[in-house]
């Protein structure tokens, strides 16, 4: 499929371990550990001896940048009390964006239909065909016949 851009700025490097942000974003844990390096930020963990308990400052979470639950398991917190935090900043539910191949226009995946035990990757591809539907009926007209 299409070649996949990371924004690191927007990931939580050194916020959950380099492993888990390769895993989350399907790339290669090298890949995560030298961009967090390039930005001098410590790996997650490196006070968890020190302090046991974290406070989190949720302003720096990121909150609606992937799903509630998953940056729950993360912080160790509920996936309720991450939603709060968010709602209370304003801050939309996470949602993946898709490209669509004919006119490059992005698509939305809303993540509140994995609730369903649906697959993102099937959702995806769901919206993706939605918009082509409704967008470039004449391309759907000729894949279906
Ligand atoms: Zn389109």
């Amino acid at each position: 499929m299409s070649s996949k851009l990371i924004n690191w700025d927007e990931q939580p490097l050194g916020q959950v371990p380099d492993r888990v942000l390769a895993e989350e974003l399907g790339v290669n844990k090298n890949m995560v550990f030298r961009a967090r390096k390039r930005r001098d930020i410590k790996p997650c963990g490196f006070h968890s001896k020190v302090h046991k308990r974290v406070d989190f400052d949720w302003g720096e979470q990121p909150l609606g940048e992937l799903p509630d639950e998953a940056l729950g398991r993360k912080l160790g917190v509920s996936g309720n009390a991450v939603k709060y935090q968010r709602i209370k900043r304003g801050i939309p539910v996470y949602q993946k964006t898709e490209y669509c191949p004919v006119c490059g226009e992005a698509v939305l995946v809303f993540d509140t239909r994995r609730k369903v035990g649906i697959p993102l990757r099937i959702l995806r591809a769901v919206a993706l065909i939605d918009h082509v539907r409704e967008a470039h009926q004449s391309v759907m007209e000729t894949i279906e016949e």
